[in-house]
């Protein structure tokens, strides 16, 4: 099933083919701070990353990702809002085509550049394709990136784009920390919601940081560099790889800070 960001087969017209578009728990959403409620029960994150799980970068058409060895419990989130354990799968970013918008989520309205999405899944489940169609099954740390200093952490992701702008490359990419992606805070809200892609399944627990990292505007136009497009293909550069906010429809947003 072909899908992308363009105006005839972007967000919009996904619920043509997966009518769970419409449903009561999509994703992203609009986080109104003064509306989520403060839960002294959800407890800090704990993100112990391992670097040696670290495999490969792939673009996959629709985003760049990093994807993780998953056989073991080396990558692993647990606490916060979440019972259980679940182990690190992939990240990736959405991004805009100028600074004005890019992220998935939003701020009492307020978009950012881009959003850096780290993909976990429940192990009480065999393995990550069965996990993300269950109700519990994945757990989505979301980062808010912010126009400032020249993040170094970043820029290590970045370098590795000249062997995989075009559509269906991948490179090694050995050794690197996720950790060194994350806020120094790790205050979050939560909500339960779904795949902010096709086929857009209701199994993400989301957390989203509170706290942005910082990306230069010379590492910004290095997002833009990509391509949507395979080689040999007319170039189309990847931009606006974003879902816009989605319904409410009555879910709570908590908070675990003041
Ligand atoms: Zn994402």
């Amino acid at each position: 099933m072909s899908w992308r960001y363009a105006d005839n087969n972007g967000p919009a017209k996904w619920v043509e083919n997966f009518p769970i578009a419409d449903g009561p728990r999509q994703s992203p959403i609009d986080i109104v701070p003064g509306e989520a409620s403060y839960d002294a029960g959800l407890k800090p994150l704990s993100l112990k990353y391992d670097p040696s799980t670290c495999l490969d970068i792939l673009n996959n058409g629709h985003s760049f990702q990093v994807t993780f060895v998953d056989d073991g419990d080396n990558s692993t989130l647990t606490n916060g809002p979440i019972s259980g354990t679940y182990r690190l799968k992939q990240f990736h970013f959405h991004w805009g085509g100028s600074d004005d918008r890019g992220s998935e989520h939003t701020v009492a309205g307020t978009k950012y550049p881009a959003e850096l999405h780290l993909v976990h899944w429940n192990t009480k489940y065999p393995n990550f394709g069965d996990a993300a169609s269950k109700s519990d099954g994945l757990a989505v740390v979301g980062v808010f990136l912010k126009i400032g200093a020249d993040n170094p952490n970043l820029q290590k992701v970045l370098d590795a784009f000249d062997s995989i702008k075009a559509k269906g490359k991948q490179t090694t990419f050995p050794n690197f920390d996720p950790t060194s992606l994350l806020p120094g805070s790790l205050d979050y809200w939560t909500y339960d919601g779904s795949l902010t892609t096709p086929p857009l399944l209701e199994s993400v627990t989301w957390i989203v940081c509170k706290e942005p990292i910082s990306v230069s505007p010379a590492q910004m136009a290095k997002f833009r560099s990509l391509l949507f497009s395979a080689e040999g293909e007319p170039e189309c550069c990847m931009v606006d790889n974003y879902r816009p906010p989605q319904p409410l429809k009555g879910r709570p947003v908590r908070a675990s800070f003041k």
